[in-house]
């Protein structure tokens, strides 16, 4: 019997306009190949759904003040499906970084 895993999976989509298709560009590209083979065995992955949520750069959401990759601040916002950080001294660290600059 096969078994089925549900997989939450956060991609980040950067676009110039809001009037882009976040979640259109997100399933084309995941769409492209419904097969995967892993070990001479062919695994099929197929998109379910698609959650998406606009970061808006501010002191509780952004780019970590160190390594650049988006994080948002614990303490201020709900979001868990991107890396988590806090903020120290004025700045935005993800928790990947803020050790380094305590
Ligand atoms: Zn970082």
């Amino acid at each position: 019997m096969k078994k089925v895993y549900l997989q939450l999976v956060s991609f980040l989509v950067e676009v110039d306009d809001f009037d882009e298709d976040v979640e259109k560009i997100t399933l084309d590209y995941l769409n492209k190949d419904h097969s995967v083979n892993v070990k001479g065995k062919d695994h099929l992955v197929k998109c379910e759904q698609i959650t998406t949520y606009y970061l808006e750069e501010g002191s509780d959401c952004g780019k970590c003040s160190n390594c650049g990759n988006w994080t948002v601040d614990e303490f201020k916002h709900d979001l868990r499906e991107i890396s988590i950080g806090t903020t120290h001294d004025g700045k935005l660290y993800c928790y990947d970084c803020l050790d380094s600059q305590i």
